[in-house]
């Protein structure tokens, strides 16, 4: 093959009529139509001078366009950079100044913030709405389709992804060809998609979740997709009946949920939900298959290695934990003070090794060397355990571990008995700054409007289940935690705004 993932997702379909993408407006792109779109698009990289292991960085609003572009720079070997369409101005001067991308493609509201960025960087900015419209559909049209596919080999870059920057600054992870494939290949396999699948897709396209996982998979599978340009209740409740299978993160279940029309007569004849991006509530899971018969499938995965693990298909789908490591990834829980692998049942570092681990962070090589192991294995920044019948569960983040006194608390523990308590929405559990303790235990809460939470009553349940040392030494309540737009909760943020809630009185600036 020319180009093992080009030719995978698309160029042995590109004469094909059968659908892609199902529009909200009613129209159907077909493999065809969409790998016409991508050789436009080639077209005008080839005349903007873009060559293979060039970069573009996309910042666009959803739409087959903005797809098309990824499926074009595939088509060209060069590497795709995708933007969180939240980030602002400020944020994309630092990626683009960090990627030097060729080209920035953006919506046409940022233009007149992104000009002075791009000239700075030297990249040529050109604008894509979300109807398709703008200076690059336009450029586009004026150049001839490039029919030509650039010959690359699976240890080629196919993308740059940044990380949700969710613990820290984020960082740049470098994927191969060869990364993307052997990771669609193995979730087609392992979730059976096929030509038959049409999956209902509300997610983001600047993400691994919404691009690698669910775009790939589909046209692995030579599958369809229903395109819903985000996630609402209305749209979701719509589109289910001509769906077979949703993925998506946990916040759209649980809004899903609130909706009295989500019933089992709408979500009953779907094969598959699944979940992932961020911990699903075991009541989530549980109130989902209550309500539509499904449990859903939850999956662990990241920017730097794709999907790690998963649910089985066939077999238990067991609440809280995230299943087992898809076919070809080796998963392994390393105590960090040894350097050892725990025994069964044990926490300790989650670390991962296969053909889904990227190749480093771009222009990171200490922090690559930090985190990749000579011997090939990712060191994930998660701590985890693995059960007696080999079910991966993830009990938090290491940069979220408290210790308090000399203690390991993992906040998750304290999570779970909150968010019990009556009058809880949900709960974030913090370390803060603690003049005796190193750090003291925050919890945050949203509370409900009815019944209120009362503290009094929770604080005598918490005693009364958990070690002393892992009580919450004080309790806030807010109206909403911070979330990124995957629906992670900041706690980077959390603890910066709650950074001195132990400090010495008068000392507290
Ligand atoms: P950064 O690395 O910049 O701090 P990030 O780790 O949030 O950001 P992503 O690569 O988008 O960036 O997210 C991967 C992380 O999401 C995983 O390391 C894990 O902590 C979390 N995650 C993903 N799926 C699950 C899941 N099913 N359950 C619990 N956590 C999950
Ligand atoms: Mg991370």
């Amino acid at each position: 093959m020319t180009n093992p993932l080009y030719d995978t997702l698309l160029g042995h379909r590109a004469k094909s009529a059968a659908p892609l993408l199902h529009l909200t407006d009613g129209r159907t792109l077909s493999y065809a139509d969409m790998a016409g779109m991508a050789a436009r698009f080639a077209g005008l990289l080839a005349a903007q001078g873009l060559a293979k292991g060039d970069r573009l960085a996309m910042q666009c609003p959803k739409s087959p366009e903005a797809f098309a572009l990824y499926l074009a720079c595939l088509q060209s070997g060069v590497i795709f950079l995708p933007l969180n369409t939240a980030y602002t101005p400020d944020e994309i001067a630092y990626f683009v100044g960090d990627a030097t991308p060729g080209i920035v493609v953006a919506d046409p509201a940022s233009e007149a913030a992104l000009a002075p960025i791009c000239t700075d960087a030297g990249a040529t900015l050109l604008t894509l709405d979300a109807d398709g419209g703008g200076s690059f559909a336009e450029a586009a049209a004026d150049v001839p389709p490039r029919t030509e596919v650039t010959v690359c080999g699976t240890d080629d870059l196919a993308c740059f992804l940044y990380t949700s920057g969710t613990t820290g600054r984020s960082k740049g992870a470098m994927l191969t060809q060869g990364n993307l494939l052997s990771n669609a290949e193995v979730l087609t396999e392992t979730w059976r998609f096929t030509e038959d699948d049409v999956l209902l897709h509300a997610l983001p396209i600047f993400h691994a979740h919404g691009l690698f996982v669910a775009c790939n998979v589909t046209l692995v599978a030579g599958g369809s997709m229903i395109w819903l340009p985000g996630f609402s209740v209305e749209a979701v409740l719509d589109a289910l009946p001509r769906a077979t299978a949703m993925m998506g993160v946990p916040t759209f279940y649980t809004r899903l949920l609130d909706a009295p029309g989500f019933t089992r007569e709408v979500a009953g004849h779907m094969r598959l939900f699944t979940s992932g991006s961020a911990p699903l509530l075991a009541e989530t899971h549980e109130r989902f298959s209550a309500r539509t018969g499904h449990a859903i499938l939850e999956r662990y995965g990241m920017t730097e290695t794709g999907m790690n693990t998963s649910n089985p298909y066939d077999g238990d789908r067991r609440a809280g934990t995230v299943g087992f490591p898809l076919t070809g990834t080796e998963l392994r829980i390393i105590d960090e003070k040894t350097g050892e692998e725990v025994p069964r049942g044990e926490t300790g570092m989650i670390e991962v090794r296969g053909p889904n681990v990227f190749k480093g962070y771009w222009q990171m090589p200490e922090k690559t060397a930090e985190e990749l192991r000579e011997d090939g294995f990712f060191i994930t920044g998660d701590l985890g355990r693995i059960d007696a019948d080999g079910y991966v569960t993830i009990v938090g983040r290491e940069k979220d571990l408290i210790i308090s006194g000399g203690y390991n608390i993992y906040p998750k523990e304290v999570e779970q008995l909150l968010d019990e308590q009556p009058g809880i929405v949900e709960s974030a559990v913090i370390g803060a700054p603690h003049p005796d303790f190193g750090e003291g235990v925050v919890a945050v809460l949203v509370a409900a409007a009815d019944p209120a939470p009362d503290l009094e009553t929770i604080r005598a349940e918490v005693a009364l289940k958990l070690a002393n040392y892992k009580r919450p030494k004080q309790y806030v309540t807010v109206a909403e935690l911070p979330r990124n737009t995957m629906g992670k909760v900041q706690k980077n943020v959390l603890r910066d705004t709650y950074a001195d809630l132990f400090a010495p009185q008068g000392q507290t600036d």
